[in-house]
């Protein structure tokens, strides 16, 4: 399989700070690739190195076989990228963004009219295109945006956090255009830090913290371990002997102070059921009780905790 982006060892320290510290991954031709991290992680840091928007301090990247930064002009030609902050200017309209940005890449004016009529209709948008962007929604601006990074037809995207910010149908509209782009033979490199977004998506993510990444994987994998770390949070009117919290069904760690009860589980519905009948039987009376799903920081630390155990 052809690997399309690549990068090895890569670090961008800004003084003492690393915000990146050592990335290495590949991505090959045709697969939507994740990095998935809680706010601050490393992803923007990373992208823009990917994109010749910054220079690493220090490690290697390539994208379909050119280095960046010194083949960057080149490169450039053959990407799509969706910053971070959106690019689009809201006392334009629709039709005028996309013709700033297709003249910055020296697209020509029938290729700008056709593949933008093409794309704001792709995206919903034509009908709004001659209005001033600032009347869009976010939503609305964001499938701008999308718009004006596909208007180089670029083969490689790479998508900063496309759906932040967005309801759940936006959000999921965004979704569908994205998997397109990818049917449609693009390799495509996204940030998030939403892992259903990641599952829906990805064929492969990176789990990236403090700029390390912790493991890459494919969805399911990652999402067994944040089943895993699901937990069930219990008070109970005195305290219940751990022991017995411990051999009941389905239960993981287990984390007693005083009266109340932390369980981890991949099965919250059993362990919550198990520890009211525990309760029943042991004449305690139960005050609370919930579950609780991972965060991502949980997840992270876990991925790093069973990467050491396994070491
Ligand atoms: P978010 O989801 O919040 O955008 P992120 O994963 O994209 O987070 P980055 O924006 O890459 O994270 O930032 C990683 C770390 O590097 C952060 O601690 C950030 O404060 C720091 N950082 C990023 N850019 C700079 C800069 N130009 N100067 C100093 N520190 C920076």
């Amino acid at each position: 399989m052809e690997q399309v982006i690549f990068a090895e060892d890569i670090v961008k320290r800004y003084g003492d700070v690393s915000a990146v510290d050592g990335i290495s991954f590949s991505v090959q031709r045709g697969e939507i690739f994740g990095l998935l991290g809680p706010n601050g992680a490393g992803k923007t840091t990373t992208v823009r190195m990917l994109t010749g928007v910054i220079s690493p301090s220090s490690g290697s990247i390539s994208i379909l076989g050119l280095d960046m930064p010194a083949s960057a002009n080149e490169i450039r030609k053959h990407i799509g990228v969706l910053p971070e902050t959106a690019n689009v200017y809201v006392d334009l309209t629709g039709q005028q963004n996309m013709a700033l940005f297709g003249n910055l890449y020296g697209l020509k004016k029938d290729a700008i009219t056709e593949r933008s009529a093409q794309l704001l209709r792709k995206m919903n948008i034509l009908e709004a295109s001659n209005r001033l962007a600032k009347t869009y929604s976010k939503g609305m601006k964001q499938r701008l945006s999308l718009s004006m990074t596909l208007m180089t037809d670029g083969e490689v995207l790479f998508l900063d956090e496309p759906t932040s910010g967005l309801d759940a149908e936006s959000a999921r509209e965004i979704r569908g255009v994205i998997s397109e782009m990818a049917d449609e033979g693009r390799t495509i490199l996204l940030t998030t830090h939403n892992m259903q977004e990641a599952q829906d998506l990805c064929s492969r993510v990176a789990v990236i913290n403090r700029g390390k990444i912790a493991a890459i994987d494919t969805p399911v994998n990652l999402r067994r371990t944040f089943e895993e770390r699901q937990s069930v949070v219990m008070q109970f009117a005195q305290p219940i002997p751990k022991e017995r919290i411990q051999a009941l069904a389905g239960v993981g760690e287990v984390f007693v102070t005083g009266p109340n009860v932390r369980c981890y589980t991949s099965d919250p519905g059993m362990v919550l059921t198990g520890l009211v009948e525990l309760a029943e039987e042991l004449g305690i009376k139960v005050i609370s009780g919930s579950t609780e799903t991972a965060s991502l920081e949980d997840v992270f630390l876990e991925l790093i905790r069973s990467k050491g155990e396994r070491r």
